[in-house]
């Protein structure tokens, strides 16, 4: 059961974002919390998550945007959704507002990329398939066995719906892609689940595909210990940490403690083989592996505009 409360935000609602990969366009959260409560969700560790099964929404989002828009000499040429929550968590009134606000910003020829784990409601497909060129989707997946989602992403859509999403946004010319973030070291890194997992996304015909590993953070061992009640997932998991030692990341000058690097990359190459086998293109996330590089192409890519790096 999740805990709705509504709040007037008054922080602005574009901002900017520290993480490298969100560099070039504004994002959006319309809530602190998330009713999918993924066991790894860095959000778990921000000073304004609310708490387990809690949902903050920011019911004056759309009445601020349009203000904020309105004093703006230069529109963002798109907006990222989101980098703490999910514009289709399963709680109406988030919905409700995310609909109101996609449908006032594309109607403004605002392009918008969404990264989401959850059920994309029939209207908003909708309202999507209307501008296809000014929408990219991410879809989170990290593997393709639904036993293992509900128990690290127990309120998120299941396997087969998001698969189904994908194969209709592909369909309907929604650039679409895949983000298997976090990958589970020691659960879903292994030849066979990679094999089962990239020959699935294959079949949707999306043809991207983000990697990055489990980080840990003290607020996500703290729910990754109190959560999973099977050990053996639990020992295989929390296992490949031992020993490991902290790394600086860009975002918030925070730190977080990730596999070593040669684990991270021998993963890696297991999954570039395996991608090579479905020509999947893959790319690995920067933000979170400032020590090897890259970008997960998190916002998509946007025609270049002149004035937007002074806005934002
Ligand atoms: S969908 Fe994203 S924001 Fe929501 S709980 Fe999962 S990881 Fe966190």
């Amino acid at each position: 059961m999740v805990n709705v409360t509504r709040i007037d935000r008054k922080s602005v609602v574009l901002s900017p974002s520290s993480l490298a990969c969100l560099a070039h366009i504004p994002a959006v959260n319309l809530t602190s919390g998330c009713a999918h409560d993924c066991l790894y969700c860095y959000a778990r560790g921000y000073s304004v998550f609310p708490g387990e099964n809690k949902v903050v929404v920011y019911k004056n989002t759309l009445d601020k945007l349009k203000r904020e828009l309105a004093h703006k000499r230069t529109k963002p040429q798109a907006v990222y959704f989101s980098p703490s929550s999910d514009i289709f968590q399963p709680v109406s009134e988030v919905i409700e507002l995310g609909y109101s606000v996609l449908e006032f910003l594309l109607a403004s020829g605002i392009g918008i990329a969404i990264l989401t784990k959850g059920f994309i409601p029939n209207e908003t497909f909708k309202l999507l398939l209307t501008y296809p060129n000014k929408v990219r989707v991410q879809i989170g997946i990290i593997t393709a066995d639904d036993t293992l989602r509900s128990i690290f992403e127990p309120n998120a859509a299941s396997i087969s719906t998001r698969l189904e999403q994908m194969t209709k946004l592909v369909q309907c010319g929604i650039v679409t892609e895949a983000r298997v973030i976090p990958i589970l070291p020691g659960i879903t890194d292994e030849h066979g689940s990679i094999d089962q997992l990239l020959s699935t996304i294959a079949s949707t015909g999306v043809k991207r595909v983000a990697i990055s590993t489990l980080f840990l953070r003290p607020a996500i061992t703290a729910s990754l210990k109190r959560r999973i009640t099977d050990n053996n997932i639990f020992e295989n998991l929390l296992g490949q940490f031992k020993s490991e030692k902290r790394l600086a990341v860009h975002a918030e000058n925070s730190s977080i403690i990730p596999l070593s690097r040669l684990k991270r990359e021998e993963i890696y190459t297991r999954f570039g083989q395996v991608a090579k086998k479905y020509a999947l293109d893959l790319s690995i996330c920067g933000c979170m592996n400032p020590d090897i590089g890259g970008t997960c192409n998190i916002t998509g890519e946007w025609p270049a505009n002149d004035t937007q790096s002074s806005m934002f």
